[in-house]
């Protein structure tokens, strides 16, 4: 799996610092190989790549994790933000009736998605499945019978009527008179897209002009998926996309091939034959998929603790020195920068969870560039030795970061004001008052 070869590859690289260029393109080749065996579309593989890139290329080598470990979560959250993070539901429209169209190749799953999406929202709905495939009667009984077993109302044509439209009216004014709010049609597919299948669903999709348009894919069907889902979505303008069969051995790299060119949200998984065999997707769940390998959610988890637990000690451990410069003032505002929100920081560092005070006060992100602006353009001298910034010193340090003089000065006093700080706290004392506007 990628995250033994990963580890592989980052073996010898612990205490290294940083993480280099070359260490990383030796990983990315991994991870490269992984995804393509995946299934994922090679254009999507590149651009994944590339952003996995950016982010691992100078990052810190952490004490606790490998650094295979830490690249292994930089990719899977990189495929989730790929996929999508968030669940993105079913529309049920607030003026019912809710219309939704299933479309998809032939075997793709539609019917039976149908009647499990059906059965599904059931509970708080009344829905209505219609037989609009009539190229095959086994079809229409195909859907009755589901249906059926499922308790799931049902509309389908009784003689042999190729009508889709006839049919579809005929629906609408059923459900009406029996009070549907949902109406699921499902329709016919072919093995290849066609013309004449998708003028047929345009046709119905103007007479119906449905909340949902959900394309069916089998997630077996690997890269061709994404060119099946391409040329349903410029015809249709589909709203989501249901991935059948993940139960089977698919890796999932349609999931991610799909959603990453169409841009089209993933809204259900079939994960079996049953009609209960759906699930909500989860990005999540589908990257561990991908990577192929246990508990990588866990693992990002852990990454992000450590980091934090990492900074946190950087923290600490200049917090214990007496002397304070401005190097560790400007080591502090990256960390806390990179740490986020200021009072997930105070929990963090021991001993502080009582900090009301600190932990109501607001980090301002534009003062805190600002105040990392002028400690760079301070000398090392300067910032070693912050007394001797007198007048004329203040005026240039403030031109060079595009601040003012007086900023400059508000920054020496916080600097002042932090000394004291780091002081008492090194000492270990508590209850000190903490020195207003420190952000
Ligand atoms: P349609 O032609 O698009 O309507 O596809 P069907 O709904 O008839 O499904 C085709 C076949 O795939 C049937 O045998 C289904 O039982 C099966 N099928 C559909 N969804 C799933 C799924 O999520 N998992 C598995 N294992 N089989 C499925
Ligand atoms: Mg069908």
């Amino acid at each position: 799996a990628l995250k033994e070869r990963l580890e592989s590859v980052f073996n010898t690289l612990k205490g290294k610092g940083k993480l280099s260029e070359e260490d990383v393109n030796a990983a990315l080749r991994e991870v490269r190989r992984a995804l393509l065996e995946a299934d994922v579309d090679y254009k999507v593989v590149k651009s994944l790549v590339d952003s996995i890139r950016g982010r691992c290329i100078g990052q810190e080598v952490l004490d606790s994790i490998t650094p295979g470990q830490q690249v292994v979560a930089i990719v899977y959250e990189e495929l989730v933000s790929l996929m999508g993070e968030d669940v993105v539901p079913f529309i049920i429209s607030s003026k019912p009736p809710t219309l939704c169209m299933m479309v998809g190749l032939q075997g793709s799953g539609k019917t039976t998605s149908a009647v499990k999406i059906a059965k599904r929202i059931q509970n708080a709905h009344n829905p209505l499945v219609v037989a609009c495939d009539l190229r095959r009667p086994a079809a229409i009984e195909q859907l009755k019978v589901l249906a059926q077993q499922s308790k799931v109302a049902f509309y389908g044509p009784s003689g042999g009527t190729q009508d889709v439209i006839k049919v579809a009216k005929e629906a609408l004014a059923y459900a009406e008179d029996h009070l549907n709010d949902v109406i699921i049609f499902d329709t016919a597919g072919r093995l290849h897209v066609d013309e004449d299948l998708m003028e047929e669903l345009s046709r119905l999709k103007d007479l119906v002009n449905p909340h949902e348009i959900l394309l069916v894919v089998d997630a077996m069907t690997g890269q061709e998926a994404v060119k099946v889902a391409t040329s349903f979505h410029e015809k249709l303008s589909l709203t989501g996309v249901v991935l059948s069969k993940l139960d089977g051995d698919a890796r999932g790299g349609a999931a991610l091939a799909i959603r990453a060119t169409t841009q089209v949200p993933i809204k259900f998984a079939g994960v079996g034959e049953g009609i209960d065999a759906i699930e909500l997707f989860d990005a999540k769940r589908m990257a561990q998929r991908i990577i192929g390998m246990g508990d990588v959610m866990g693992l990002a988890e852990k990454v992000q603790q450590v980091t934090s637990q990492e900074d946190v000690a950087k923290i600490t451990k200049s917090l214990k020195k007496d002397k304070l410069t401005m190097e560790d003032l400007l080591l502090q505002f990256e960390q806390i920068e990179k740490l986020g929100p200021l009072d997930k920081v105070i929990d963090m560092l021991p001993g502080m969870g009582k900090m009301k005070e600190l932990k109501n006060a607001e980090l301002d992100p534009k003062r805190l560039k600002q105040s990392k602006a002028i400690i760079q353009s301070m000398t090392l001298e300067e910032r070693r030795n912050p007394q001797i910034i007198k007048g004329s010193r203040r005026r240039r340090i403030a031109e060079g970061s595009g601040t003012t003089v007086q900023m400059v000065n508000q920054l020496l006093k916080q600097y002042d004001q932090m000394k004291q700080l780091w002081k008492y706290m090194g000492k270990g004392k508590k209850g000190f008052r903490l020195p207003k506007g420190l952000f």
